[in-house]
């Protein structure tokens, strides 16, 4: 089985470990910058070119102010989310608000940033216009229905929440003309952890089409196409990165054969990806506490899914590096648990592993995106830190762990004394 590369060393790590208690998310500075600056690079044919980051991934200040000074922008899709992106300067048309099921204040709140909103549904128009306006510039997400195919996260379009049908986009971008929208983009998000490079080219180009047909119809040139997230990461040592550079050159024949001789040209193409952009720089550490023997062999570590929920949510697969024994034969089959009473807390099922003994290190891989985002509080388990590593190897806190005071916090224990029962 190949091995996954690690931004650090055993020994680096033990001595992260002595100043910081497991378990931890840490992120990998260097390796996000870079990757950034790959995605900027492969696609930097196309003018307007933007990318903004999906908060939710890894809805951390450092991370958006260190994606910010590779040009990124941010797509928000709630009221802490864009409070998080003004925290770091990023405001007006460098914020995506492509939300759904949006309550009233988060539309006020994005309008008062001059975000762009991308609308959900047809019937947000009229909302809008109550809670915040209509806005000069306004994107509108596009669901393919049977037209295309989805994928395990998000399901198939047809039976997916989000986005407008097609009839609906036409009338949609005829209401807001009216309503005095004057710039307009198309956004459609459909795969989520897609691999095939095809399919990003073949999204863009659904989308270039119906920008074709939209300006025939209604005479109405898009300013920008928005292709969204969903590039998938190699969460398995075997498979292999999405090739930016292909999807880019795949995307730009299309351009150059759609877009160019239909008077479109410039369009331009956005993109709000989270997962690719940080997912496989960051890294859950723990530390096992027990091995239980029974009908399996089990490995009990100090985190659990309440830190990462992807395995026991989806079922996903994330690599499993037990430190300082990388070269021993991985010849013992273990289930990887957590402590929560949930029979679902688990990391990895059957995985062959290295003989494990409490005490050891533990890296869980590709949790940058995702990972600390998705935690939450069931069995009051408490939150981890989240540490960065610095380019000079410096690691700093970005996100404390939390304590039991910030569980008993939203508790109102003033009135407990006179509650009388
Ligand atoms: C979640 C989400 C993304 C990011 O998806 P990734 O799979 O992390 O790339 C982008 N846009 C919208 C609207 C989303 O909901």
């Amino acid at each position: 089985m190949p091995e996954k590369k690690l931004p650090f060393t055993y020994s680096q790590l033990v001595k992260i470990v002595a100043d910081h208690a497991t378990p931890f998310h840490i992120y990998d500075e260097k390796a996000i910058k870079e990757n950034a600056q790959r995605l900027n690079k492969a696609f930097s044919w196309n003018k307007g070119f933007k990318e903004y980051f999906a908060v939710k991934a890894l809805p951390n200040p450092f991370i958006l102010k260190l994606l910010k000074s590779e040009g990124f922008g941010t797509d928000c899709s709630s009221l802490p989310e864009l409070l998080l992106s003004e925290k770091v300067g990023i405001t007006g048309e460098d914020i995506m608000f492509s939300s759904n099921d949006t309550p009233a204040s988060e539309f006020i709140k994005a309008r008062e940033l001059n975000a762009t909103i991308n609308l959900d549904d047809i019937s947000h128009i009229p909302f809008l216009k109550q809670n915040g306006g209509i806005p000069e510039i306004i994107s509108l997400r596009y669901n393919p229905g049977k037209t295309r195919e989805g994928s395990f996260i998000m399901g198939a379009p047809e039976e997916a929440k989000y986005g407008f049908t097609k009839e609906q986009i036409f009338r949609g971008l005829t209401q807001l003309k009216d309503l005095g929208s004057k710039r307009f983009g198309l956004h459609t998000f459909i795969a989520s952890n897609e691999l095939n490079p095809d399919y990003f080219a073949h999204t863009a180009e659904m989308l270039f089409l119906f920008a074709v047909e939209i300006k025939g119809k209604l005479g109405i040139s898009l300013e920008f196409v928005n292709i969204s997230g969903g590039i998938g990461i190699p969460y398995r040592p075997e498979q292999k990165p999405v090739d930016l550079e292909y999807v880019s050159r795949k995307i730009k024949d299309k351009y150059d054969s759609i877009i160019i001789p239909h008077g479109l040209d410039p369009l331009a193409l956005f993109m709000e990806c989270g997962r690719m952009i940080t997912g496989p720089y960051g890294y859950l550490v723990s530390t096992v506490l027990h091995i239980k023997n029974i009908y399996k062999k089990h490995v009990g570590l100090d985190a659990c899914m309440a830190n990462l929920m992807r395995p026991a949510m989806y079922g996903a697969y994330h690599h499993i590096t037990v430190m300082n024994k990388e070269n021993l034969p991985h010849d013992v089959v273990y289930d990887v648990t957590g402590s929560l009473c949930e029979p679902i807390d688990r990391f990895a099922i059957d995985r062959k592993l290295p003989e494990i003994e409490p005490g050891d290190l533990i890296v869980i891989h590709d949790t940058g995106a995702h990972g600390h985002s998705m935690g939450f509080n069931y069995n009051a388990k408490l939150r981890s830190a989240e540490l960065l590593l610095r380019e000079n190897g410096e690691v700093i806190e970005i996100r404390r762990a939390e304590t039991i005071d910030d569980y008993f916090g939203t508790l109102n224990l003033n009135a407990l004394q006179g509650f009388i029962v």
